[in-house]
């Protein structure tokens, strides 16, 4: 079972998606740690993320088992990644690769921004998650100051809204939902809350399919 989690910057789905491949057993991918790592590893050489021949070097190169690292969570990372994402060739080095962990035997849970829509658009369940802008700000603030990195409210929300536009208006992959995920606002939802409600739809999901019942979203 391939199970695709996108969604905007801080929405949850990072959590969920832990949360998910847990109950399921399944191995999990968040592809948002592999586009930091070309971002930080551009700034730690000096490099400017915008530079799209350096950054598709540095995505080639990259080991999918080193993104442990602490720095990877850090608004830099962050903000080069959605600069290095950008780029047509640094997503056209990290595509067999991901489509690999997809694919392999016994499915895997992937979360990111184009999941369902370009990496795994044959998913057997996807999601969208999504919440209010100050909601993500609070969020990502907390998760920052529990690192030491201390960032004012207002510009967090300043941060997340010209992340958001770059990841939705760049011309490959914008982050989208796909016209068949199942979408959910957590701006009121506790992690729990949003991961009974993502369980019950994964239940449906697999009910229909041992059922032999098309899915009455449309979804395969
Ligand atoms: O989700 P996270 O904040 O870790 O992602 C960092 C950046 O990586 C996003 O802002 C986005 O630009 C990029 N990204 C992407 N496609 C993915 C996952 C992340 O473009 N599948």
């Amino acid at each position: 079972m391939i199970i695709a989690i996108d969604g905007s910057t801080a929405s949850g789905k990072g959590t969920l998606a832990k949360r998910i491949a847990a109950a399921y057993g399944l191995p999990h991918l968040d592809t948002g740690l592999l586009y930091r790592a070309v971002g930080l590893a551009m700034l730690e050489s000096g490099e400017d993320p915008e530079n799209q021949a350096a950054a598709a070097a540095v995505a080639a190169r990259l080991e999918f088992r080193d993104l442990d690292r602490r720095e990877l969570r850090s608004a830099q990372a962050g903000a080069a990644a959605s600069v290095v994402a950008a780029h047509p060739e640094v997503r056209r080095a990290l595509i067999d690769r991901q489509r690999s962990f997809a694919r392999q035997p016994g499915g895997a849970v992937l979360d990111g921004r184009d999941i369902g829509t370009v990496i795994a658009p044959d998913a057997d369940i996807k999601f969208w998650i999504d919440a209010s802008v100050e909601v993500r700000a609070n969020r990502r603030r907390r998760e920052l100051l529990a690192r030491g990195e201390e960032v004012s409210s207002a510009r967090m929300i300043e941060d997340l809204i010209a992340r958001d536009e770059r990841d939705r208006s760049r011309a490959d992959a914008p982050a989208r939902a796909a016209p068949d995920a199942v979408r959910l606002d957590t701006s009121d939802l506790d992690p729990e809350q949003v991961f009974q409600a993502a369980r019950l739809a994964v239940e449906t999901k697999l009910f229909l399919m041992h059922a032999g019942t098309p899915d009455p979203r449309g979804a395969s």
